[in-house]
């Protein structure tokens, strides 16, 4: 589901600034925020600042939002100092995959070797 914000949605919350985060970066769009478990040096979210449940159904509803949110990613990894060695862009859509938090999100991961698939 979609809306402009959900009062018990974590990301949501962060966006609103009810909840702290790390902020590196915003936009009239997107709000990107260190992750509070990190699994390489540079572990950034990018969010919409709107609500939607995954990177689909933001595609369907926002699609110039989905595409901020890249171009700010590109932005971040330039700023983090990562942006020549490498980094990855993911999101975890639905239980199978590990979405824990139900508002999109892509991970910025990067800062060390990745490995395979997922890392
Ligand atoms: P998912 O598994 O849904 O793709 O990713 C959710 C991510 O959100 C996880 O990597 C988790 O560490 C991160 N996360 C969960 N709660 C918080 C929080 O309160 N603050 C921050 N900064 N990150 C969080
Ligand atoms: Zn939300």
């Amino acid at each position: 589901t979609s809306s402009d914000t959900q009062p018990d949605c974590l990301f949501c919350r962060i966006v609103a600034g009810e909840i702290p985060a790390t902020v590196v970066a915003e936009t009239d769009t997107t709000v990107a925020f260190r992750d509070i478990n990190p699994h390489a040096p540079t572990h950034v979210l990018v969010v919409p600042r709107e609500h939607h449940q995954d990177a689909v159904e933001l595609a369907e509803q926002s699609p110039g939002v989905l595409a901020d949110l890249f171009t700010a990613a590109g932005r971040i990894a330039a700023a983090e100092g990562i942006a020549a060695d490498g980094y990855r862009l993911l999101f975890n859509t639905g239980a199978d995959a590990g979405q824990t938090v139900p508002h999109a999100h892509l991970h910025l991961l990067g800062g060390r070797p990745l490995g395979g698939l997922v890392g």
